[in-house]
């Protein structure tokens, strides 16, 4: 999708003189291309409106060139895709020294089962004292499931092999673990039925039996348009006070998400990013849209280093760099560098393409802390591996347990690291090819 909401305005922006016709078919192809990505019909009808509405061709100063004028689109297409993920309404937040219940609610297979057991163990690693109830008496195996997740992630559960009616089990365990002092008690569901109105009435019965303190809708991130009506149908009856939205990594486009906040005014909060328990990042909506929208890339990372690392060595040979197609792991560890001397990391961590993604959701003690690390690991690698485009380190697992050894960080983590390397190198690429935009760019440094 980012790519071809990029080459709709790159098309425009080429044509020197950037006309209202050619406006017009810029947004025509950029609207397709929302919908491709399943953003809402309605949805995309109105954004559309919207930016015709923000970018007044007509009055705009004649000396406007063309290149500010495709800033000015995608900063209105941004505004405004990032107004619909954000119903600026304050998810519950969970407090210690208290009982918090969390009720889960969704389809079968949205991902409940694996999200509650991620959550439990957040609110763990943060200091709750966190537990999962099974009220899902309905599929054969759910409670071995649940079980399962929760061993592996230390967290104290409880359910019944028995017992078949969901509100009890429900009740009975949350009663249990609040008499034990558990300050965060998530009590998973059912998501099937024979009969969807039955689903929608155990889902009431069991909310009245346990009076959850937050009722969660975690919803499929790959089910497209189908968003908007599953959501509002679960809002309707179980009125959930957030959304997660699980399998994010798949490639899904996102549409789906804009399209549930839109038709719920309820907030996302999570994300599920992979089957793995670590795999739950934080919601937040600029860094969203950013990589929905494939603002990621290799220009937008050219206008950043030349704003923010004027006279600086390292920065033109990056630069120099990408505009040879070629991005190394020196790069990005100058780059992360250069962010880490300017200060608060919420300001300028969305400056940099691939970093936003990378901070999702963190604040600036954790954003810092995870780029520290990212520092310690560039500092354990080789001359010739920081020369690298990190291939050679994917390729050679031992290398990457040295490197973590070294640096007293996970595989994981460099594994993460390099995946983001690679994503980079893959635009620098991409870029390298496109000469013409490079000697503007460079006519600019
Ligand atoms: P439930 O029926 O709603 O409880 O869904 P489950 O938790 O059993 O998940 C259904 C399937 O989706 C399982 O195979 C999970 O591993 C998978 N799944 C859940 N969340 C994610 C995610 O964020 N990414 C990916 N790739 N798979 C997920
Ligand atoms: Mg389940």
């Amino acid at each position: 999708l980012g790519r071809r909401i990029n080459a709709a305005v790159t098309d425009l922006t080429r044509s020197q003189n950037l006309d209202e016709k050619a406006f017009e078919s810029m947004l025509k192809e950029l609207c397709n291309a929302l919908v491709s990505a399943d953003v809402n019909i309605r949805l995309v009808q109105q954004l559309r409106k919207s930016i015709k509405a923000k970018v007044d061709f007509k009055n705009l100063p004649p000396t406007t060139n063309a290149n500010s004028k495709k800033r000015l689109i995608q900063q209105a297409v941004f505004d405004h895709l990032v107004d619909l993920v954000d119903p600026h309404a304050e998810p519950y937040k969970p407090k210690k020294g208290r009982s918090n219940v969390i009720m889960f609610v969704g389809l079968q297979g949205a991902g409940k089962t694996t999200t509650c057991t991620k959550l439990a163990r957040h609110y763990a690693q943060r200091g709750f004292k966190a537990c999962l109830v099974c009220a899902d008496t309905f599929r054969a195996g759910a409670y071995d499931q649940l079980k399962q997740n929760a061993t592996k992630a230390k967290i104290p559960y409880y359910g019944s092999l028995t017992q078949t009616d969901p509100s009890i089990v429900a009740a009975e365990g949350v009663a249990r673990f609040k008499k034990e002092k558990f300050e965060i008690i998530i009590v998973d569901t059912s998501g099937r039925h024979r009969q969807e109105a039955d689903l929608f009435a155990e889902m009431e019965q069991v909310q009245s039996a346990i009076k959850p303190d937050q009722t969660i809708m975690v919803l499929d991130g790959t089910i497209g348009q189908a968003a908007e009506s599953q959501s509002s149908a679960f809002k309707s009856t179980a009125n959930f006070g957030a959304i997660i939205i699980t399998k994010t990594d798949g490639g899904a486009a996102g549409g789906g998400a804009i399209s549930a906040v839109a038709a719920t005014h309820t907030p996302i909060i999570f994300l599920g990013t992979g089957e793995h328990m670590l795999d739950l990042e934080r919601f937040a909506p600029k860094p969203f849209i950013s990589k929905l929208l494939g603002y990621g890339d290799m220009s937008g990372l050219i206008e950043h280093v030349q704003a923010v690392t004027k006279d600086n060595a390292s920065a033109k040979e990056t630069y120099k760099h990408i505009s040879e197609g070629i991005f190394t792991l020196r790069d990005l560890k100058s780059q992360i560098t250069n962010v880490m001397k300017m200060g608060p990391l919420s300001k300028v961590a969305g400056m940099i393409p691939g970093m936003s993604n990378m901070m999702a959701g963190m604040d600036d003690e954790d954003g810092s802390t995870k780029m520290k690390r990212m520092i310690y690991i560039f500092d354990s690698m080789t001359e010739k591996e920081l020369d690298s485009d990190g291939k050679m380190l994917i390729q050679q697992p031992s290398r990457m347990t040295r490197i973590a050894h070294g640096s007293g960080t996970s595989v994981r983590e460099v594994k993460d690291l390099l995946t983001q390397a690679k994503m980079m190198a893959g635009f620098a690429k991409n870029m390298g090819g496109q000469k013409k935009n490079m000697q503007r760019a460079e006519a600019m440094m």
